[in-house]
């Protein structure tokens, strides 16, 4: 049997059972490292809307899939979500990111309580509906702070949905901004497989408290997003392998993938960055095995193509998290090099990624956007 026919059938059996076998996994990953490479030739032209998005029949068919598990779902619906880094003062010296603690050449910034709800302020006038607060983990922000901020948030914007991403904490600390308000926490587990965990982070972390964390949070009762970055510094099929195995028994509402793009100031500097090709694989992989899960098309996406987040929603994605950060501090939040969207203003930016949106062939939402069929609190 030639690669098309059987991607075909990997792909029809991956739609229907939402998962493989390892070894049917394994011919699934071989046909695709095979016949659609970096420089594989990408002849089929998926929307004339974008001429960049072009794939081989074997893409073709299994981001096809992608779209059909998500249009169950969402329909052609992406969420929007206000991103607001409100503090790149990191603890932590995680070895791929450019706000580790060490970095010293990062103009270390906070955002006071005042400038976040500035940030939603214009937000909301633009129909954001979920406020994500995003930062280094940075103890200045007492859990008295942030369930403050959290409840100002709350109480100015009650039909707004709130998203923490500001790493490991205890439980108690959770269920603090929980009762404070918040509704989802993003916290990827970066890598599944305990040896690439120590590889990628600093002794003090471990794999064990990262899952205790995300267990913790769902138990409380928050929309919960893990996640791992494609093609980061060791990654093998094998931990790619683990963390579908271990998302899929998790069962997250989102999923938060994106490249792994190099920091010239961190020791990952001359690391290659994660194939445009091995993301959008994945994120069809992710989007087929748990079909119902919010899948970000991220800005790290963005970065390594012009039109990265577009074939991310051909690929099956349906959330896009537009930079509210104010205009002076957004170059300071740099994680990586060469991320986008550190110049626009935010207004600008809503046009632009209503415009991306619509040439995939998919609309812009202007709501809360919960995980399909979630209880939301007090509804
Ligand atoms: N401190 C919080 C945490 O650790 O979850 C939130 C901020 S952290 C900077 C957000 C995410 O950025 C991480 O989960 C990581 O996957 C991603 N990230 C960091 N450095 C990156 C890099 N060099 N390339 C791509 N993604 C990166």
């Amino acid at each position: 049997m030639n690669n098309l026919s059987r991607m075909e059938e990997l792909v029809g059996l991956l739609e229907k059972e939402q998962t493989l076998t390892d070894s049917e996994f394994s011919e699934f990953f071989d046909i695709l490292a095979d016949s659609c490479g970096e420089d594989a030739d990408r002849r089929v032209q998926i929307r004339e809307e974008i001429p960049a998005a072009r794939c081989t029949q074997e893409e073709a068919i299994l981001y096809a899939a992608a779209r059909r598990a998500r249009e169950k779902y969402y329909g052609s619906d992406v969420y929007l979500r206000g991103l607001i880094e409100f503090t790149n003062y990191c603890r932590n010296d995680c070895k791929y990111c450019g706000i580790r603690r060490s970095n010293r050449n990062v103009q270390r910034y906070r955002l006071s309580k005042e400038q976040i709800l500035l940030c939603c302020e214009q937000g909301y006038s633009l129909g954001f509906r979920t406020f994500v607060l995003q930062g280094g983990e940075d103890l200045y922000f007492t859990d008295d702070m942030i369930c403050g901020i959290v409840a100002a948030i709350k109480e100015r914007y009650p039909d707004c949905a709130v998203t923490l991403s500001i790493g490991e904490k205890s439980r108690d600390s959770y269920k603090a901004y929980y009762d404070a308000g918040a509704d989802r926490y993003l916290l990827r587990q970066e890598t599944s497989d305990p040896l690439h965990y120590r590889y990628l982070h600093p002794q003090e972390l471990s794999i064990e408290n990262r899952k205790r964390c995300l267990s913790d949070l769902k138990e409380i009762g928050y929309q919960v997003g893990c996640g791992i970055m494609v093609g980061s510094p060791g990654q093998t099929r094998d931990h790619v392998m683990q963390d579908l195995r271990y998302m899929k028994k998790f069962r997250p509402h989102m999923v938060g993938i994106g490249p792994f793009i190099p920091h010239k100031d961190t020791p990952f500097a001359g690391e290659k960055a994660g194939s445009l090709y091995d993301t959008l694989h994945l994120l069809a992989v992710i989007r087929l095995m748990m079909p119902d899960v919010l899948l970000p098309a991220t800005t790290a996406l963005g970065t390594i193509h012009p039109a990265g987040r577009e074939l991310g929603f051909l690929a099956g994605a349906n959330v896009i998290m537009p930079n509210l950060s104010p205009g002076d501090v957004r170059k300071k939040y740099l994680l990586y090099d060469g991320k986008i969207c550190t110049e626009d203003e935010a207004s600008a930016c809503g046009r632009c990624i209503e415009l991306r949106v619509r040439k995939a062939g998919c609309r812009v939402v202007y709501s809360r956007g919960d995980f399909a069929g979630f209880k939301v609190r007090g509804q």
